[in-house]
């Protein structure tokens, strides 16, 4: 992702209580990793959603682009997996509201049950919670979410290694989908299988068959 030189670097330091489910996710044992492909592909779905719901309002929101879609592109060269929607998309401020604090309540009871819980128990709650867009970090030692608000002429880079710090700048619109969220992870070493379609695809089909939003797979020719 390039970066023009004029566009400052913002440095934050995640909330308390993102810094703590961020630990939990890093070290976690919990076996079942694929459902952090679930939590994004809900998210983009949702991201579908809601720019489908704020369009009948405001139909040129869906400028040339009427259809929802997620993709998913599978890089085996660079270990990466990239998590694409064309919905509503984050402003630089939604990102630091959406992906910095814990906004959501279920998240908030996890962490209490987590708290209450027995070292090495905490991992077993993540597959009941569903801890959302932080899940990604079971997989990926560093994530890059690209976003682009429905309308806006402005895209943001949120980035971060999970380590307690984020980073926002803003990024080059050539560089950025033309609306909605473009999630990029760097896979950690053995979670190469999160490359192949043949796995991916699989993963998919058990778990997220209900989106009804279309989801395509493309393979990154090397
Ligand atoms: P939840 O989906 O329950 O709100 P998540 O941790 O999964 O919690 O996501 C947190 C928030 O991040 C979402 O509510 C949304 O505001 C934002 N977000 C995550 N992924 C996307 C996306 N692909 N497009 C737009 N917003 C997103
Ligand atoms: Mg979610």
């Amino acid at each position: 992702m390039s970066n023009a030189a004029e566009k400052p670097v913002e440095n934050h330091v995640f909330e308390a209580d993102v810094a703590r489910l961020l630990h939990l996710m890093v070290h976690s044992v919990y076996s079942d990793k694929d459902v952090f492909l679930r939590e994004l592909i809900s998210n983009a779905a949702d991201a579908c959603e809601k720019l489908r719901y704020e369009a009948i309002s405001a139909p040129e929101l869906l400028s040339d682009d009427p259809t929802p879609r997620i993709t998913l592109t599978l890089d085996a060269d660079n270990n990466r997996l990239v998590v694409e929607d064309n919905g509503i998309g984050m402003s630089r401020d939604d990102m630091v509201e959406a992906l910095g604090t814990i906004a959501r309540s279920g998240t908030r009871a996890f962490m209490e049950r987590v708290e209450a819980a027995k070292a090495g128990e905490g991992a077993q709650l993540i597959g009941q919670f569903g801890v959302g867009f932080y899940s990604a970090f079971m997989v990926a030692d560093k994530v890059d979410v690209v976003s682009r608000h429905a309308g806006s002429a402005h895209a943001w880079l949120w980035s971060s290694d999970g380590k307690g710090s984020y980073t926002v700048t803003e990024a080059n619109i050539s560089d950025a989908p033309a609306r909605g969220t473009r999630i990029t992870m760097h896979l950690m070493d053995d979670a190469k299988s999160y490359t192949s379609k043949w796995d991916v695809e699989r993963i998919v089909k058990d778990q997220s068959g209900h989106v009804p939003v279309p989801i395509d797979l493309i393979e990154k020719p090397g």
